[in-house]
């Protein structure tokens, strides 16, 4: 199941461990849980999964932390400082995990005005996301994976803007 033929996010943190990068995460925050990226990671050495994202929501999975994954569910309409909680919940985990590169699987539908989902970020949430990832001063790549609403460029420019510190 799930929306990619390929899932570019594990491929690629996967090629990079092969070509000696040492300790690899994943931060997931695209509104759906990532569950492909999730059965791909699960157990591999020295990679840790983050995904904070609503539930219940497609694809239904995503409710517990186990092994090297980690979720963060949140219900849909929750306010949108139990939202942010949840990131930096899972910021937070992740600085822990001391990665030596970040992929980012970008969805940007947990935006407020985004038809396919029940959550209330703001475009400035996705600015602080940027500028969070970019504090910790390692390598980040990012994929953009999801994001339906019509400010998809501005909230992509947001986050983009704070990954860059400008
Ligand atoms: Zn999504």
């Amino acid at each position: 199941m799930g929306f990619c033929y390929l899932n570019s996010v594990a491929v690629a943190v996967l090629e990079a461990m092969s070509r000696g990068i040492k300790k690899v995460a994943v931060f997931d925050f695209d509104v759906h849980h990532g569950n492909g990226t999730e059965d791909i990671l699960v157990d591999v050495h020295n990679c840790a999964y983050f995904s904070v994202h609503q539930y219940p929501a497609y694809p239904g999975t995503g409710t517990s932390s186990y092994s090297n994954v980690h979720n963060y569910p949140v219900p849909p309409y929750a306010p949108r400082d139990i939202y942010r909680g949840a990131l930096a919940a899972a910021l937070d985990d992740l600085k822990h995990s001391q990665p030596s590169l970040i992929g980012v699987s970008a969805g940007f539908d947990p935006y407020r005005g985004d038809p396919l989902s029940a959550a209330a970020l703001e475009k400035e949430d996705f600015r602080w996301l940027g500028e969070s990832l970019r504090a910790f001063g390692v390598p980040v790549f990012t994929i953009l994976e999801g994001g339906y609403s019509e400010d998809l460029p501005d909230l992509i420019l947001a986050y983009l803007s704070g990954l860059a510190g400008q």
